[in-house]
């Protein structure tokens, strides 16, 4: 059995049962997974053996994701450890093998070892913000669909922080500059 915390909004909770499919498909998946959302700036998941005996998982999900593909790579990810052949792997042995035949299957699918979060704004290249709450999504690879969906002004995404749709793609230096008014505030505040 699957459930999915209804704290996630339904385009992320979609994102979840894309990712899934894609890997039920190949291993179909009999143990029992939780989703729930986690926050931080630190990791996109984690999974959690909840019982020694029978095959229960709770699997946490960053709610600060928003491209949906990322998404889909941290579920499977995620979901990989959760198998009887691989729960003891960490990132290696069978956990490794089933991974790299997932890379090879899917092309738009990379799954990673590890998957921290970056720390630095500087180190991204392509930048959404939430009008909303001023929150600044960072990515490494282009997110053509978000950009796509934001240029048509579909409202297909929400800000994972305050759920709103009023995202906007924003340059490298709005985003250091904005960021480092909030450290500037933070630092206020402090004091
Ligand atoms: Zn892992
Ligand atoms: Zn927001």
């Amino acid at each position: 059995m699957i459930t999915i915390d209804s704290n996630f909004s339904p385009e992320f909770q979609a994102s979840i049962k894309a990712g899934i499919a894609l890997i039920d498909k190949i291993w179909p998946i009999t143990q029992t997974l939780t989703f729930t959302p986690i926050r931080g700036r630190t990791r996109n998941g984690w999974c959690r053996r909840d019982d020694e005996n029978t095959p229960l998982y709770t699997i946490g999900i960053n709610k600060n994701l928003v491209n949906p593909n990322d998404i889909i790579e941290v579920v499977i990810h995620e979901i990989l450890h959760s198998y009887a052949e691989t729960c003891y792997d960490h990132h290696g042995g069978e956990w490794k093998k089933r991974a790299d035949i997932i890379n090879q299957r899917y092309p738009d699918i990379h799954i990673q070892r590890t998957g921290h979060l970056k720390k630095n704004i500087s180190d991204y290249k392509t930048f959404v913000m939430c009008n909303n709450c001023e929150h600044i999504y960072g990515y490494t690879n282009t997110p053509y669909t978000l950009l796509k969906s934001i240029a048509r002004n579909e409202g297909r995404f929400r800000c994972g922080q305050c759920n709103s749709s009023d995202l906007v793609k924003i340059s490298k230096a709005t985003a250091l500059e904005i960021e480092a008014e909030k450290a500037k505030q933070k630092e206020r505040e402090i004091v």
